[in-house]
């Protein structure tokens, strides 16, 4: 890092600040700077969209209030209030975090950056983000929107997604963090990369607070930056995926704990692509008597490293078995938690 990236990095809080006082979107989770509301939102947006997260976020601070509303509360009424955010293992880890600091911190979440990067589920980027907007201190959160704008502010041509790389870019920020206003400069980096700094299409650079020190802009190269290294192509998994009714109950099964969508519901399921006969003589072995067996629209799911490509059956049984679990559709509806990508297929039952 050359000394004049420093000197332009030390000519950012100034604009920065004045545009996102003036600019910033009003949110349920700029309300106060309560550091478990400032948690859940940061955990709910890894991975999500601010709109879809507004309805999950206010749906939570209804049901589980407080620290200690979330550290007791039943794992099917968490995962209900997460169905359709994904990433089920993030509530879980809220959950495990919520017990920890009523266990040793009394039920008061901890204001050291370092005490507050130990509990479950929360990284350098979570941590930064609570210290800096709830305890006021100079802990920057560097995720993606921030390497975006700081890598096309300073042309800055290396990948910098590497955990080392985010360490330095921290180190190279918290220098430049604004005593007294730290938690507004960390939202105003955020709110510059969601709305002005746009990832995935052109930045809006006419309307940048920081046009006038830009590399990129100045040189024209925005598109070019950030720098990332090529990714992997996701893993296609095949899979059957069975939408078995016996009366009216459906039957359900509980996944393996660990991995992904671990210990979360699903519909019965099996590796591969199987046509009419292998799937009758899969059921059959299960036990279940098939009465009707019909194909079904197939259905694809991404995850960040897989996709599924999914076929599917809708089964009339004459029996139910003790391999899943079979519940009525009010239960399915009101009570269960079903993955994403397994509630795509709930509409083939009328659901
Ligand atoms: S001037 Fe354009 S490229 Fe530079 S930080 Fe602003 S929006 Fe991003």
């Amino acid at each position: 890092m050359e000394k004049s990236h420093l000197s332009l990095l030390a000519q950012v809080p100034a604009p920065l600040l004045d545009w996102y006082y003036k600019n910033a979107r009003v949110l349920p989770w700029r309300e106060n700077r309560d550091p478990y509301r400032v948690w859940v939102s940061e955990i709910m947006l890894q991975q999500t969209r601010v709109a879809a997260v507004i309805p999950y976020f206010l749906r939570f601070m209804e049901q589980l209030p407080t620290i200690e509303s979330l550290a007791n509360a039943p794992e099917d009424q968490l995962l209900k209030l997460w169905e359709g955010l994904g990433y089920y293992s993030r509530a879980r880890n809220l959950q495990k975090a919520a017990k920890e600091i009523c266990m040793k911190y009394g039920g008061i979440f901890p204001d050291r950056y370092e005490d507050i990067l130990s509990l479950p589920g929360i990284g350098p980027y979570t941590a930064g983000a609570i210290a800096s907007i709830s305890f006021g201190q100079p802990t920057p959160a560097v995720d993606g929107n921030v390497l975006r704008v700081l890598s096309r502010l300073l042309e800055w041509d290396a990948d910098l997604t590497g955990a080392a790389e985010k360490k330095q870019v921290a180190g190279l920020l918290a220098a430049i963090y604004p005593a007294g206003q730290c938690g507004a400069f960390t939202q105003a980096w955020m709110e510059l990369g969601a709305v002005i700094c746009v990832p995935g299409g052109a930045p809006k650079c006419e309307d940048c607070p920081l046009g006038h020190i830009c590399g990129a802009f100045g040189s024209g190269t925005q598109m070019s930056f950030p720098v990332l290294s090529p990714k992997k192509p996701r893993k296609k998994e095949y899979k059957t995926v069975f939408l078995l009714r016996c009366k009216d109950k459906i039957a359900l099964h509980r996944r393996t704990p660990g991995g992904l969508l671990g210990g979360l519901w699903e519909f019965p399921n099996t590796e591969g692509h199987l046509d009419p006969d292998a799937a009758t003589a899969w059921l059959t072995g299960r036990g279940l008597s098939v009465h009707a067996l019909a194909e079904r629209a197939p259905k694809k799911h991404i995850f960040t490293h897989i996709e599924w490509h999914m076929q599917c059956y809708l089964v009339e049984c004459g029996n139910e078995n003790n391999d899943f679990v079979w519940v009525t559709e009010r239960e399915l509806r009101e009570k269960i938690s079903l993955p994403t990508a397994f509630r795509k297929f709930a509409g083939e039952l009328g659901l």
